[in-house]
């Protein structure tokens, strides 16, 4: 089973588990209830849940309705449909611990644009107002959470009786293969990937499709735009663009490369990625501060420069991969470490680690500007209120723990040289700090 599973002790293990299968389902319901209906004060929320008890839960989690689920079906299949026809390039993901390699096509970027364009086409020409979408949005998350549910069921025995490639098993443990996943690329058919559908063509496309959908909810009731929806709107759209830009690049990283499709990534995805990564921009639905032009530009070059250097690192990384250590990284020969390991079949394999650039600053430096990105585009959101910012508190948390995830992954991996790795770079993530 993957490496991942043992990084914290078991009992942690257990209890984080269980809680983010039981929490995260009505997190997603309270957070969206609080932005929408109580003026984003957690407070409100508080009092109103103190008053009217499990009773009063009930009663603002929606259900599901028709409307929902035709929403989320005509997205799916127009993404799905996309994945498998828009051309693309050959793209050979990274060999996978059973000596796999995956073959995608590379249309991403082409998906994305096609979307947008569609969505903001049926907009502008009055066949579908994507403020329906936000009038709907609870019911939307409601059935997003009990569909995704049931997907990640369907994973799991998908998982057990027809398993796409070796690279699969069980821990033996039911809760593990469920919320860590069987599978590590379960496809359906030879080229439908799910976890690039889920992932990519699922969560990030509608992380950008409801970042549009606020701003022009936000349009209709107040007739304007206000600069801090814009500067929001903007920073998410441009977050988005560079994931598309390299989602070829994304393919080689842990979410693909290492976390098996379960509840894990795959729930998160369905379901975390469009409610709370968006949650800045529906928490501004309603607020529509006004920032004044020159911070407004402010925070939107900060924002950007943030996203473009988390866009640089990863880039640097994998031109350095593709182009085996014979590239420049900052104008000079990179310095590397050619780390040798051995695949689960006993095979010897070696890997390039790069050791300088921004890659020698920490050994996850590109955490710091994906945290200050996130922070940029909730910034305009100001002070009133806490909740805006959980997606910040909540990514500095992951990334935290995806940093020391990942150091022990490469550890138990590449052993010596990653020892040597750290000495060189004896940062984790902050350099001079931590
Ligand atoms: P990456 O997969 O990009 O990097 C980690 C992997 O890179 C390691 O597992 C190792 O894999 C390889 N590696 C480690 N050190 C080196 C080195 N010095 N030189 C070359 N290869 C190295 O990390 P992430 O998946 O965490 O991040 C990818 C992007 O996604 C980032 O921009 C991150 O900010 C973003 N992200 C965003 C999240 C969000 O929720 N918004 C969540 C997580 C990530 P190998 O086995 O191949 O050696």
């Amino acid at each position: 089973m993957a490496e991942s599973k043992t990084v914290h002790s078991p009992m942690l293990t257990y209890v984080s588990m269980l809680s983010l299968l039981t929490l995260c389902p009505p997190f997603v319901i309270l957070l969206w209830y609080t932005l929408v209906h109580a003026d984003g004060s957690v407070a409100l929320t508080w009092e109103y849940l103190k008053q009217n008890g499990v009773e009063g839960f009930r009663s603002i989690w929606p259900k599901p309705s028709a409307v929902a689920w035709k929403i989320i079906a005509c997205f799916a299949a127009f993404e799905a449909i996309l994945q498998l026809a828009l051309p693309g390039q050959r793209v050979e993901g990274p060999i996978s611990p059973t000596g796999n390699r995956p073959v995608y096509k590379a249309n991403g970027l082409a998906a994305y644009a096609v979307t947008l364009i569609t969505y903001l086409s049926l907009w502008w020409f009055g066949i579908f107002n994507p403020a329906i979408v936000y009038d709907h949005l609870g019911e939307i998350f409601s059935a997003l959470i009990m569909g995704s549910f049931v997907f990640c069921i369907f994973l799991y025995i998908k998982g057990h009786l027809a398993p796409s490639s070796s690279d699969s098993g069980s821990s033996g443990n039911i809760l593990i293969d469920f919320y860590w996943g069987m599978e590590l690329y379960p496809r359906i058919g030879k080229s439908f990937d799910i976890k690039v559908f889920t992932n990519c063509r699922f969560g990030m496309m509608s992380w950008a499709v409801l970042a549009l959908t606020y701003c022009i909810k936000q349009y209709e009731v107040n007739g304007r735009v206000s600069d801090s929806m814009l500067v929001n709107t903007a920073l998410m759209v441009v977050y988005v663009t560079k994931f598309f830009l390299w989602e070829a690049g994304y393919w080689n990283t842990m979410d693909i490369a290492h976390d098996r499709a379960g509840f894990y990534i795959c729930w998160g995805c369905l379901v975390w990625v469009p409610s709370v990564y968006t949650s800045p921009g529906l928490y501004l639905v309603n607020h529509p501060v006004n920032l004044g032009t020159q911070l407004a530009l402010f925070i939107l070059a900060a924002g950007i420069l943030c996203i473009y250097v988390n866009y640089d690192c990863d880039r640097q990384r994998q031109e350095f991969r593709k182009t085996n250590g014979k590239c420049l990284i900052w104008g000079k020969a990179p310095s590397k470490i050619t780390a040798m390991y051995t695949t689960s079949n006993g095979e010897t394999k070696s890997s390039l680690l790069l050791t300088s650039g921004w890659w020698g600053l920490s050994r996850h430096f590109h955490y710091v500007p994906e945290i200050l990105a996130a922070f940029s585009w909730t910034v305009p959101a100001l002070f009133n209120h806490f909740l805006p910012y959980f997606y910040v508190v909540f990514l500095t948390i992951l990334l935290f723990d995806r940093a020391k995830r990942d150091d022990d992954r490469c550890l138990s991996k590449y052993q010596k040289y990653w020892k040597q790795y750290c000495e060189k770079v004896p940062y984790r993530i902050i350099p001079g700090i931590y």
